[in-house]
């Protein structure tokens, strides 16, 4: 993970990257004392819907910094030097910390829809994480079902005994999987062999070229078949129009998510928008809203 860049020899001087790493150094520490707050880093939130009843089938947790000097950050801004940095585990238990209050506050009225975190795949090496997943989830008194932990298939492949065990420690325990941007990694069928996995997510790029690439198309319908197969949930992230959304259906695709459903929403505006799809889709999910 270290020297992505630069592992050469080659000492030139690169003045513009120096300005880079020295902002990077500043946003880390920033981050230690963001990590601190509680309001700085905040989660949006947006549903994945059932395509034949509009019922929410989860919520994706996406990680926002409310920068004091910088505006508004967004995970492209600042994901890859925590990933890079030792702050990596904090950060991971924020985010985690922050969404399971999230979905302590939906029980507390009723709505009992799982919440998605993404995990960077470099947390995956901490063997603590699952022994931290599980303290949370008691602290919070979320059952450990209503936890799913999206990872991308780029997992390290020299390190695959640790994340196995990890993972599988996760899984054991009750936590969901799903495997994030599905069909843009190197390892995406290997990986399903190795870890028992609840859910593929079917990459926003497949979405997007669909409806004119055949072999987009394609991928959608094989990932679908496949998670079929396999017993598996499918979403399809990114679905921006009424067509995309169509198209899906027709590939056999059951879950999407995405704008033209809806965009990350703030966490006080998500109670309303779930107990208006619950209500919208009842009778069909009745069970998912315990005081139906
Ligand atoms: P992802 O998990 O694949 O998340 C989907 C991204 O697509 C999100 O971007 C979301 O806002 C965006 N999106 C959703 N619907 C649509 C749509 O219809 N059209 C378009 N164009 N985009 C849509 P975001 O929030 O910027 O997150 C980007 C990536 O950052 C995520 O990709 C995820 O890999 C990572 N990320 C987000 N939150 C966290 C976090 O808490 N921890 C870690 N480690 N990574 C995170
Ligand atoms: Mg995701
Ligand atoms: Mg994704
Ligand atoms: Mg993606």
């Amino acid at each position: 993970y270290q020297a992505k860049e630069g592992g050469g020899s080659v000492a030139t001087y690169d003045s513009s990257r120096d300005a880079a790493s020295t902002d990077q150094l500043a946003l880390l520490a920033e981050l230690r004392e963001a990590l601190k707050t509680d309001d700085q880093l905040v989660l949006a939130l947006q549903p994945a819907v059932d395509l034949a009843t509009g019922a929410p089938t989860g919520v994706e947790a996406l990680i926002r910094w409310r920068h004091p000097r910088r505006g508004w950050l967004g995970p492209a801004d600042f994901i890859r030097p925590v990933e890079n940095s030792e702050q990596l585990g904090a950060f991971t238990r924020y985010v985690v910390d922050k969404a399971l209050g999230v979905a302590a506050g939906w029980a507390r009225q009723g709505l009992t829809v799982p919440i998605s975190v993404n995990l960077s795949a470099r947390s995956l090496l901490d063997p603590r994480l699952p022994g931290e997943i599980a303290e949370a989830l008691r602290r919070h008194q979320v059952p450990a079902h209503r936890l799913v932990l999206e990872i991308t298939e780029t997992v390290v492949m020299s390190e695959l005994e640790v994340i196995d065990q990890v993972l599988t420690a996760l899984r054991s325990m009750g936590v969901q999987l799903a495997v994030d941007d599905f069909g843009t990694g190197f390892s995406s069928l290997t990986f399903l062999t190795r870890v028992p996995v609840d859910e593929l997510k079917v990459d926003r790029s497949f979405v997007i070229r669909m409806a004119d690439s055949p072999e987009a198309a394609a991928i959608v319908r094989t990932t679908v078949g496949l998670a079929h197969e396999l017993g598996l949930r499918v979403v399809a992230e990114g679905v921006e129009t009424a067509a995309q959304r169509a198209a899906l259906a027709e590939l056999g695709c059951t879950a999407a998510q995405g704008y033209h459903f809806f965009k990350p929403m703030p966490a006080d505006k998500i109670g309303a928008v779930l107990g208006s799809l619950l209500d919208e889709a009842r009778p069909n999910v009745f069970p998912l809203r315990a005081d139906g």
